[in-house]
């Protein structure tokens, strides 16, 4: 949002950044004359007749099928008489404009899908409004113009505001949004600031202001910023993907907003396109193929016929899209749980790593705690593993290594946790475990180490494991995972000062329990 006390600052920033293109000289003079107390009807016919092929322009509209007028009009006096002075402004303003104010086509910019959009919001605001018994004759103009701001930004800053398009495209941020990251201003700004600073009323500048973010629109400008919004959806339907979607998105947001039925707004949306038709031939521009959504729907069930599908082959194809996406999703849970096994995985021995052991032990300390359940860690060392290496050489000691690992892996039950912990130190996790059953098990462990042989280029290679092991106290509240590790540590220290192949256990408080 652009926050008002900031409002200045941008406002200077734009006409830093940005030159304005100035009103085209006919629109100047249809505007000072407006703004005269005391012009005369016949004044402003004869500002507007000046001008031929605008004269002819607004003489098509007036007798357009969008007034349904019953008499033709033929002269701009007589139109002035019939629609009102503002309405014949309004078109006059709207012609000028979007007359003046088209790049050149090469640039990369399609000014043609520009103005079609603009011209199709600038109906579908009129009948809106008509339809909701609103009164505002501004409402043409206001939607005719409501984006210009993007082209005031484009004719300036070009290439460097079309790649936001793309971005717009690929990230799904909003376009005001990047705007305001790149330029610090938005669409919204830029349009508002050129519209008031060519003398337009407040009542048109200020709903542009607001037209993506309704919430903040003062009260007055409410209704008119809302109708801008729901034009510019209307427009979509016309110019962008998704209209059967979008169509039915429009039904429902209108029951609730202004209580229509689905039927007037599925005429509306049809309305819109057949008056644009109409009328984009008087702005020369290529209407495309907008055609009225009912016959899009009628040319797509047509279509459907000719593929001759049966209503049991469209749900067997169905069921078939379905069961694809099944199993890509099968898939790519599998991919997914396969790449966290790698993640959680040594690569040697196969066994549970470092961060695996850190995130699970700390999980089971806290379960420990939670349930006032006994919960032990055995850590163990090699004893004078340098020596196989040295003997023996580097791929041996891994052969030693991976043979531990099995064997440990083999010892304890399923809820333990074996894990690599370090280069030849290695940590068992043994939840619901005492102090007697971590005896045991560390014993056990020590021995059947003790007893394996590893065999390498027809050698047979032994070793043996300090092992340190600590049991938590499920009372005490304040065993954490670290002291739990650094008992065991110290545990398994001291059996290798104490001469190596052997079981040390401590309690938490640091005493040897025998
Ligand atoms: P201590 O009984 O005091 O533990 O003596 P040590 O020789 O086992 O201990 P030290 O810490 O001096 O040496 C550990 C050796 O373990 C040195 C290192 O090269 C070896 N080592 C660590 N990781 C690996 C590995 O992945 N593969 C092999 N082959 N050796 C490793
Ligand atoms: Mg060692
Ligand atoms: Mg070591």
């Amino acid at each position: 949002m652009n926050s008002p006390d900031s409002l200045e600052r941008v406002q200077r920033l734009i006409t830093d950044q940005l030159s304005l293109p100035s009103p085209p000289a006919i629109a100047v003079q249809i505007l000072n004359a407006v703004q005269r107390e005391d012009v005369s009807l016949h004044d402003l016919a004869r500002i507007i007749s000046a001008d031929p092929a605008l004269t002819a322009k607004l003489l098509r509209v007036a007798n357009s099928s969008f007034y349904a007028l019953p008499h033709q009009i033929t002269s701009i006096e007589r139109a002035l008489t019939v629609l009102g002075m503002n309405v014949i402004k309004n078109i006059a303003l709207s012609f000028a404009i979007a007359g003046n104010l088209r790049g050149d086509e090469q640039t990369g910019f399609d000014f043609n899908y520009f103005w079609r959009r603009s011209v199709t919001s600038a109906i579908a605001a009129e009948l809106l409004t008509t339809l909701l018994e609103q009164k505002n004759e501004d409402i043409f103009v206001t939607a005719l113009l409501h984006d210009i701001g993007v082209l005031v930004i484009y004719l300036c800053k070009g290439e460097e505001y079309s790649n936001l398009f793309s971005e717009r495209v690929t990230s799904g941020i909003p376009l005001v949004q990047l705007e305001r990251q790149k330029f610090g201003f938005d669409h919204q700004l830029v349009g508002a600031t050129l519209i008031s600073a060519w003398g337009l009323p407040a009542s048109i500048s200020e709903p542009m202001r607001y037209h993506h973010e309704r919430g903040d629109v003062p009260e007055e400008y409410k209704k008119t910023a809302e109708i801008l919004s729901i034009a510019g959806r209307l427009s979509a339907i016309y110019n962008e993907k998704d209209s059967a979607r979008q169509v039915r998105l429009l039904q429902k947001e209108l029951t609730v907003m202004y209580n229509l039925q689905a039927e007037q707004v599925r005429e509306l949306v049809d309305n819109v396109a057949n008056e644009t038709i109409e009328i984009l031939k008087t702005f020369e521009i290529d209407p495309g193929d907008i055609r009225p959504f009912s016959q899009m729907l009628q040319e797509a069930n047509e279509q459907l016929g000719q593929m001759n599908l049966s209503y049991e082959q469209l749900v067997l194809e169905l069921k078939e899209a379905k069961e694809k996406a099944e199993r890509l999703a099968g898939d790519l849970r599998e991919a997914n749980s396969r790449l966290k096994e790698l993640v959680f995985r040594d690569g040697l021995t196969g066994l549970y790593n470092h961060r695996y052991f850190q995130e699970i032990f700390e999980k089971e300390v806290f379960r420990s705690q939670r349930y006032h359940s006994s919960l032990s860690l055995v850590m163990f060392d090699i004893d004078f593993f340098k020596k196989v290496n040295d003997t023996y050489g580097h791929p041996v000691g891994d052969l030693v290594l991976i043979n531990i690992a099995r064997t440990a892996a083999g010892a304890v039950r399923s809820n333990d946790v074996v894990s690599r912990y370090g280069g030849e130190e290695f940590a068992v996790i043994l939840p619901e475990t005492d102090q007697s059953g971590l005896r045991v098990f560390a014993e056990r462990l020590r021995r059947s180490i003790e007893k394996m042989t590893t065999e390498a280029e027809g050698k047979k290679i032994k070793v043996t494991i300090s092992v340190g092991g600590v049991t938590s106290v499920p009372e005490m509240t304040d065993i954490t995972k670290k002291l739990l590790v650094d008992t065991a540590d110290k545990a398994l220290y001291a059996s290798k000062e104490n001469g190596r192949n052997r079981v040390t256990l401590l309690d938490p408080f640091l005493h040897i329990v025998d």
